[in-house]
């Protein structure tokens, strides 16, 4: 058995729960089994919305000041365990353990403090009106909420969700994905220790297609579904979903674009777009894996870009010295290297990387791949349109900012981007055209909980984010009261 090991159970109305069939757990980083995880099925998907739906009989009702007292505890508890909790997740992804402690763990646990704050200060509204009357608007939760997570960030996006759904007085039933089971069962054992009443927040492993996630997504008593995945299984969800017409917030792929201006502060340029290409080892929906940059700076960018993504350190995820991870499977690994292939093939220039890493043993049995850079791409070849999801990035130049507006534009996808550039004037006017959710000026991926996040064409539907959490997690009921009786 590997020196770590771990046996993942299901969370079902306050109790850890074995199941009857497995999935084995794998170590990105050298692919050794470190665990196991129970595959749930009909039986785990009902019992979990049947305990969250009695829950949410007393967790709706309590007020939001006593929702946050849980919650506030739930939050000390992932502080108080960082340093567990940021080995497991780079036990469970891959990713370098210096990035969980460096901020990560300390996002996840800022997630359920924020919401809980949130949720105390704002809810229901009045609008008295000149004859007398008050309308006031109540916002209420909704039900129970299906919380379907995808493997690159999953206890970001795991409390992300958990957080709003919760504060907001639903509860909750989290599917985490099959490839990174460990981070939800350690959240659940610390709600559970942090005192969560059962039944409020539930756990239930498994696959997707064809089994817990399928099964969440079809059942009569959930009432809400925050899914952040794959467009194409955002596309099935919402098919799934229509029969039962849940409310659905979908958080979906992305291909940003990084703009480079010929204006742009050499230094800063290169350490943002290094950083928006292989943060998470380019496993990332917000990540700016197409690089454009203005012609008159191209050439000194490029050499400076190179120089610093050599400098990445591939290996061992728990070396404190490590700053570019494993990719989450050989799967995808072969996934990816078939995009770079194919650029090749058609003609594009490989000026960085391509394969895996020399490492020692038993990292080289591990999903890595260097940094790898790609020129001479057009706008239309797959690998600019396509989500290729490592540590992979193309590079283009540009003449006009219409024409690097149009590059940047030119993806079904539309979730984030950045830009780099000193002109105030141009920023803002970019900023404004640019069809994604969000757009970093000068920066990558800096996320401040209370605004709008989302994405455009096909990198989702709908927002969250303070209001916007409230609006996705809440109905609203209209009360008109008269001055008469
Ligand atoms: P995925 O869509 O394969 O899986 C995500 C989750 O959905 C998993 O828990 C999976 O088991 C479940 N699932 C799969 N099919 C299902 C179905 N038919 N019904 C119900 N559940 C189902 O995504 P992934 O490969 O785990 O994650 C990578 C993707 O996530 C990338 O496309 C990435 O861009 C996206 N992502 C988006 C954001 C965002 O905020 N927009 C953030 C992170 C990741």
């Amino acid at each position: 058995m590997h020196p770590y090991w771990f046996d993942v159970q299901h969370y079902i109305n306050g109790q850890f729960v074995e199941g009857e069939r497995h999935f084995e757990i794998l170590f990105p980083a050298t692919n050794e089994v470190i665990g196991r995880a129970p595959e749930g099925r009909e039986a785990e998907v009902d019992a979990a919305v049947r305990a969250a739906n009695t829950a949410f009989a007393y967790w709706s009702q309590m007020p939001p000041s006593q929702r946050r007292r849980y919650l506030r505890a739930f939050a000390e508890g992932i502080r108080a365990h960082e340093e567990e909790l940021a080995l497991t997740e780079s036990l469970d992804v891959g990713r370098p353990i210096r990035e969980n402690k460096a901020s990560y763990v300390a996002r996840v646990a800022a997630n359920i403090d924020f919401f809980a704050d949130f949720a105390v200060m704002h809810g229901s509204e009045a609008y008295p009106m000149e004859n007398g009357y008050i309308n006031y608007v109540l916002r209420q939760p909704i039900g129970v909420a299906a919380l379907i997570t995808p493997w690159n960030v999953p206890m970001l996006l795991e409390t992300w969700k958990i957080g709003p759904a919760l504060a907001f007085g639903n509860t909750v039933v989290l599917k985490p994905a099959e490839l990174t089971p460990i981070g939800a069962w350690k959240l659940a054992q610390i709600a559970h220790e942090a005192g969560l009443p059962p039944g409020v927040f539930n756990v239930v492993h498994g696959f997707g297609p064809d089994s817990a996630g399928a099964l969440l997504t079809q059942h009569p008593d959930v009432s809400l579904i925050s899914f952040t995945g794959e467009t194409v299984t955002g596309k099935a969800i919402m098919s799934a979903a229509s029969r039962t017409l849940k409310r659905i917030s979908f958080e979906l792929g992305g291909k940003g674009a990084t703009l480079v201006f010929a204006d742009s502060d050499l230094d800063l340029a290169v350490e943002t777009s290094v950083r928006a290409a292989f943060f998470n080892q380019g496993e990332f929906c917000l990540a700016g894996p197409r690089l454009l940059v203005q012609r008159p700076l191209y050439e000194p960018f490029l050499e400076r870009f190179l120089a610093r993504a050599s400098t990445l350190q591939p290996g061992n995820p728990l070396d404190p010295e490590t700053t570019l991870g494993a990719l989450i499977s050989r799967e995808h690994v072969q996934r990816v290297r078939a995009y770079i292939d194919q650029a090749v093939a058609e003609g594009a220039t490989l000026l960085l990387g391509g394969g895996p890493p020399h490492l020692p043993s038993p990292y080289h049995e591990g999903n890595f791949l260097s940094p790898t850079v790609i020129a001479h791409v057009q706008p239309h070849d797959r690998i600019c349109q396509e989500e290729v999801f490592g540590p992979v990035v193309t590079v283009a130049p540009f003449d006009s900012e219409e024409e690097a507006l149009a590059v940047a534009n030119g993806v079904n996808y539309g979730l984030s981007s950045v830009v780099l550039t000193r002109d105030v004037g141009r920023a803002i006017r970019v900023a404004e055209a640019l069809k994604v959710g969000t757009v970093w000026i000068n920066d990558f991926f800096v996320r401040d909980l209370r605004v709008p996040f989302g994405g455009m064409k096909q990198s989702g539907i709908g927002r969250e984010g303070g209001q916007h959490s409230l609006e996705f997690y809440t109905e609203t009921k209209t009360v008109c009261l008269s001055n008469r009786s």
